[in-house]
């Protein structure tokens, strides 16, 4: 592993990265306001943040959590956001150990493009579940359809996971789960 905070080559960034800073492009913003968070890969949403699965995942579990603001100055968001991204991200992590029984994790942001963001104009924090022998759950070149799969069985054990903790309720129609901080 070269560093742990790769650049994610996610299929759908390379095809919809914008080049403006305008929020009209941003394939995060996008997924938020498509209205199937089941097609967009959105496990759970809070008061200011949601939870998205990466749909080329550096391990199994691989996701992130998203202010819904679309900025990339992680000095301007507010404290309200700042709280409910951590308590979110405590819950995933929670969530996670039931679902997928890790050894460990990696929690963090990319800030900037030197700072290996993907995507520079919309925060996003990393939560990659670890296990002591892994190198590389799935090479940048495999098969879409492999992962697709692996996707999709996340989505499933993480809301379950989820639904398991007071703070979440049920998922309706194309909804994601929805969590309540209190
Ligand atoms: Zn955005």
């Amino acid at each position: 592993m070269d560093s742990l905070f790769a650049p994610w080559r996610m299929q759908w960034v390379n095809r919809e990265r914008p080049d403006d800073e305008d929020d009209s492009g941003c394939p995060f913003c996008a997924l938020v306001e498509q209205g199937d968070d089941r097609a967009s890969n959105i496990v759970a949403r809070s008061e200011y943040t949601f939870v998205l699965l990466n749909n080329m995942p550096y391990n199994p579990g691989h996701v992130m959590v998203l202010p819904y603001a679309h900025t990339g100055e992680f000095h301007t968001l507010d404290g309200r956001v700042l709280v409910d991204c951590m308590k979110t991200t405590q819950l995933v992590v929670t969530a996670l150990n039931e679902s997928l029984s890790p050894g460990g994790f990696n929690v963090g942001f990319n800030i900037g493009a030197a700072g290996g963001a993907s995507i520079t104009d919309h925060l996003h924090l990393h939560i990659i579940p670890r296990w002591e022998s892994d190198t590389s759950f799935l090479p940048l070149t495999a098969n879409t359809a492999v992962v697709e799969e692996a996707v999709d069985e996340t989505y499933e054990r993480l809301s379950d996971a989820l639904l398991e903790t007071a703070q979440v309720s049920a998922a309706e129609g194309n909804d994601s789960v929805r969590i309540d901080h209190g």
